[in-house]
């Protein structure tokens, strides 16, 4: 079988649809690297990690060798790493473990606004159990300042959780400052980096953090599986229970072939990094330069301290589903707000949070490009968005702001 074909250029697996993906945010189509270092886990050496025969030994050693290559990824030791379901169990077992872990010093925990709802509503259920969460407020370009991380801190404060970059927006937070001053104090501080594994060097140690998510299909790695990241000496109450899996922090057999791909597609993200980054850029200027020049569109976000694959924007008098769905017909797949709040009728609480009328936050869409896109598929996208907007809006022509002779 030939991996690359069966894996498809563009859809992971759906190589007969020549759509235009550019929703990398939701999910980074499987890279045929990593199909192929998982087939031999799905079949011939699919084994149990914890059965003692060989076949299960060659489950274990797959397991081990991808949890070392992980860690030295981010600058961890490979014991650090316990592997999870994905980013969201990642969260919960974050947010959840560590508060439930630290009750004898308090139960104080500090967020932001624009976090993922795997973390906010984590921190919802410790809410309800008389847990007090601050919820930090943003800028306009959804930026938490660390000043405001710092006034928050109580002697009570046990945790704080902030992303390293936002998925609907892009923006990244300024999380060395904050982990400055979150070990000052003596808490704890978590850091969702789903979103920037695929684009940047994590290096745990610079950002002095003690707990960070990751999840492999935001990278090129499989669904299902992710991994949290434990400094060594942070206190963790397990958040399923059952075998002693993982040394005992996350129970159930492991998901060896994802795991597996997960390793690979993360080194192969990481050799390709900054080349690639560089090139997600340039494509991002293209697409922003475009959209600038279409009336009622405005970028959201920060506008340099961001994802160098995302942009963002609200476009006025459209419903982002709407436009979404305009565009999926014409064989562009993009999304408005985050792959989990679209769908729903309700503003993207991120745009609510950095102070975007809600009305026009209806409008949001958010374009993300991969290792596949090229300048081709964002002028296509360009010109799908120029030919549905006039429809959408229910008016003749695109209005440009610049008169098209010009
Ligand atoms: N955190 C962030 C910032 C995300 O973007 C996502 C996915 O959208 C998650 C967590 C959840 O990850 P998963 O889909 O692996 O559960």
């Amino acid at each position: 079988m030939d991996l690359r074909n069966a894996v498809g250029k563009r859809h992971g697996y759906h190589p007969s649809t020549m759509a235009v993906y550019l929703d990398h945010a939701a999910t980074s189509p499987l890279r045929p690297e990593a199909l192929e270092a998982m087939l031999p886990y799905l079949t011939s050496n699919a084994g149990n990690p914890s059965s003692l025969h060989a076949t299960g030994r060659r489950a274990r050693k797959a397991i081990d060798e991808s949890r070392e290559s992980i860690a030295q990824l981010i600058g961890a030791q490979p014991r650090e790493i316990v592997f999870t379901s994905g980013g969201t169990e990642a969260d919960n077992l974050a947010v959840k473990g560590a508060g439930w872990a630290a009750t004898a010093r308090g139960r104080h925990i500090v967020t932001t606004a624009v976090e993922h709802k795997a973390v906010l509503n984590a921190t919802a259920i410790l809410e309800r159990a008389n847990f007090e969460i601050v919820c930090l407020l943003v800028d306009e370009f959804g930026r938490v300042d660390p000043i405001d991380v710092a006034a928050a801190l109580t002697e009570r404060t046990t945790l704080v959780s902030v992303m390293s970059a936002n998925n609907e927006v892009g923006t990244l937070q300024p999380i060395a400052a904050i982990g400055e001053i979150v070990r000052g104090h003596g808490a704890k501080l978590h850091v969702d980096a789903v979103q920037l594994a695929a684009h940047e060097a994590i290096d745990i140690n610079a950002w002095q953090a003690d707990l960070v998510s990751l999840s492999a299909h935001k990278l090129g790695g499989p669904q299902g599986v992710g991994a949290l990241y434990i400094r060594r000496g942070t206190q963790l109450l397990p958040q399923l229970q059952g075998g002693s899996q993982e040394r005992q922090r996350r129970a159930g057999t492991e998901n060896v072939a994802g795991i597996v791909g997960f390793a690979a597609a993360f080194e192969l993200a990481r050799a390709e990094s900054s080349a690639e980054a560089h090139r997600l850029r340039e494509l991002s200027r293209r697409l922003r330069d475009g959209l600038d020049q279409l009336e009622g569109v405005t970028l959201t976000g920060h506008p340099d301290d961001r994802l160098p694959n995302n942009v963002s924007v609200v476009i006025e008098g459209v419903e982002g589903g709407d436009l979404v769905a305009a565009l999926d017909l014409e064989g562009v797949e993009v999304s408005t707000g985050s792959a989990c709040t679209s769908g729903s009728t309700e503003p993207s609480h991120v745009l609510l949070a950095m102070g975007i009328d809600p009305h026009l936050a209806h409008g949001s869409l958010r374009i993300t490009t991969g290792p596949e896109t090229t300048a081709q598929d964002v002028d296509t996208t360009l010109a799908a968005i120029r030919g549905v907007l006039p429809r959408l809006r229910g008016v003749e022509g695109v209005h440009p702001k610049v008169a098209a002779t010009a």
